[in-house]
């Protein structure tokens, strides 16, 4: 049942725990799955944490498009369409980590980095 409420989810933080469970189902053969995915993780995680540059959404999107284009098993694809469509559709969410180190929907934890 929908009660109408929806609890506030940061896309970044969302994709994060998709490709985790993701990463869970993964077969640990491809490269997809050796290398892109985790390093995939790992961005994003570093993106809810607001470190890093906004060039990092750039090597994300490379990332998963070198998933995609390449011979990966269905977990790994499923997680780079995934990525894919988050940065697609939710850019500026994204975005807002790491050019303000805001999280728009309150969600991650961000340190607050003062400019000098
Ligand atoms: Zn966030």
């Amino acid at each position: 049942m929908c009660s109408g409420g929806a609890i506030p989810r940061c896309i970044v933080d969302l994709t994060a725990y998709y490709l985790g469970l993701a990463l869970q189902e993964k077969c640990g053969e491809c490269s997809g799955c050796r290398e892109a995915l985790p390093r995939i993780y790992e961005l994003l995680r570093q993106i809810s944490r607001g470190e890093g540059e906004i060039s990092l959404l750039d090597e994300l999107s490379s990332l998963a498009k070198q998933v995609l284009a390449g011979e990966a098993c269905p977990a790994s694809r499923i997680g780079a369409r995934m990525v894919q469509e988050a940065l697609a559709n939710y850019d500026e969410e994204f975005a807002a980590h790491l050019t303000e180190r805001y999280c728009p929907a309150g969600v991650c934890d961000i340190r607050y980095v003062v400019e000098v």
